[in-house]
């Protein structure tokens, strides 16, 4: 007899998604998570986009899901040195429910109450639990895992027997890579977020960012924003805090020399941004990593007795949207739905298991990772597209809009001239084509597809 039908590691949206669709198809569902509490060592911008979450729980809202705003408000601001051009969207619809699914949220709140929901409906939570490793039987098929207390801790151990383990673990991903099922991915395709919530009074952040009531704002920022790394600012509101952080590549950061927190401190002196966040005291700090591995670079998802979900399978979203808990939650639905037709099946081999993969292609998250697929390499091969380029549009903005010094009359051809030199016509429209061809769009055809094949193949 096992201790449980399936072992779930990590209270993350990816975690506590799949225990709850394996609860629900009636098994017993272990959850670990090594923080005192799911959510207290998750950090995340962030955003939620709830419509996977409002599928597995239809009526969150009414349930009292930790929410803090509804985002009707997106925008994106190119920055030079000391100027921001900014293209802004505000859409009154998303006023009224569901609000474009679109939250800001808290996780260490969030993922309280989501495992919370989890419990109610028969899941066992185990928090304070560090799992070390997957244990096998003499085939090699997972049959549990063998678990401690943090350090510092009560230093004993203990085991947990079930004969599927999912891994939802997050990023860094240490016991998916020791079950061979990913390589440690290279800096260049991981990145590095970090983080502060600022707490401000609340009328403070409906005056700085023009919201009333419920209503949020989520403003991300290029160019300038990261000291000239590839990767990206942002700032989100809460109901009483901001999140500000900034997204920047591993390798970059390492070749920079510039520690994490210095390329935040001065994202958040920028002038476009330090009258946001001026007065914010800092209630949290943290740094996670993303990982920006894409569809090419793809774990394996499954073998026999263990199935991968959410980050530590590299499920992010790789187009230009920030999104990764949709994904995580999408996933972990998906590894639950597989364990409850592995159990009716009574097989927990791969060849059960690579229905898995079947549902995942099936769905928004493989469809738009394959998409997106020639993204990650194309910024980079262009790291000018997040860093040099949105400082240069800004410089163009500033010299256009800047009354004196050379006549208005000449002031096209001046604009032209900054554009040559800081871009250039000929590199502009090779990173164009570039750009067409990685996102698909623009007429994007069968044509592009099968030299897309050959490039991929030869
Ligand atoms: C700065 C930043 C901003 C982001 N902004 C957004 C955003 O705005 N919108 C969005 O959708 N996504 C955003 N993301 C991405 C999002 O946070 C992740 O994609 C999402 O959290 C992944 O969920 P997960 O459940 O796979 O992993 P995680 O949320 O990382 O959860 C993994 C859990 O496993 C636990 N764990 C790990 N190892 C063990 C072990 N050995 N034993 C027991 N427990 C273990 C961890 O403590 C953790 O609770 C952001 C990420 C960062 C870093």
């Amino acid at each position: 007899m096992t201790d449980f039908d399936v072992i779930v590691v990590g209270a993350g949206p990816a975690g506590v998604s799949a225990a709850l669709e394996a609860a629900r198809g009636g098994l017993r569902v272990a959850l670990l998570e090594r923080g005192a509490y799911p959510g207290a060592k998750n950090l995340m911008g962030g955003v939620l986009y709830t419509h996977v979450l409002a599928e597995l729980i239809p009526d969150f809202r009414d349930r009292g899901a930790p929410l803090e705003r509804h985002v009707l408000r997106r925008g994106v601001s190119l920055l030079s040195a000391d100027a921001e051009m900014s293209l802004g969207f505000r859409n009154h619809r998303w006023d009224r429910p569901p609000h474009n699914h679109s939250y800001t949220v808290l996780r260490a709140r969030f993922d309280r109450w989501f495992a919370g929901v989890a419990e109610a409906e028969g899941v066992e939570l185990l928090t304070g639990v560090v799992v070390d490793r997957v244990l096998k039987d003499g085939e090699g098929r997972a049959q549990g895992v063998a678990v401690r207390m943090p350090e510092g801790e009560d230093p004993s151990g203990g085991e947990l027997r079930a004969p599927l383990v999912i891994l939802a673990e997050g990023a860094n991903g240490v016991l998916a890579e020791a079950e061979g099922l990913r390589p440690r991915p290279s800096p260049r395709h991981m990145a590095l977020g970090v983080k502060e919530t600022l707490a401000l009074p609340r009328e403070t952040i409906e005056e700085r960012f023009g919201l009333e009531g419920e209503q949020g704002a989520a403003w991300e920022y290029l160019g300038e924003a990261t000291a000239g790394l590839r990767g990206a600012g942002f700032v989100y509101t809460n109901r009483d805090t901001l999140s500000v952080g900034v997204v920047v590549y591993a390798s970059d950061l390492a070749a920079s020399g510039l520690m994490p927190a210095e390329v935040l401190d001065r994202f958040k002196a920028h002038p476009a941004v330090a009258p946001l966040v001026e007065g914010g005291e800092v209630l949290e700090y943290g740094a996670h990593m993303i990982p920006e591995t894409g569809y090419d670079r793809l774990p394996l998802l499954f073998r026999d007795g263990v199935l991968l979900a959410g980050d530590a399978a590299g499920l992010v979203s790789t187009s230009p949207s920030h999104e990764g808990s949709n994904y995580a939650m999408a996933s972990g639905r998906m590894a639950g739905q597989t364990a409850v037709a592995a159990h009716r099946a009574g097989d927990f081999s791969s060849a059960t298991l690579t229905q898995y993969r079947r549902r995942l292609e099936d769905s928004f998250v493989l469809k738009d990772m394959a998409h997106y697929r020639a993204w990650p390499g194309f910024l980079e091969q262009n790291p000018h597209v997040l860093s040099r380029w949105p400082a240069a549009a800004a410089e163009m903005a500033e010299a256009w809009f800047r009354v004196g010094g050379t006549p208005r009359s000449e002031r096209g051809a001046e604009v032209w001239d900054l554009f040559q030199r800081r871009v250039g016509i000929w590199p502009f429209a090779a990173t164009a084509f570039q750009m067409r061809n990685a996102l698909r769009i623009l007429g994007y055809g069968k044509t592009d597809k099968l030299l897309e094949y050959l490039a991929r193949n030869w």
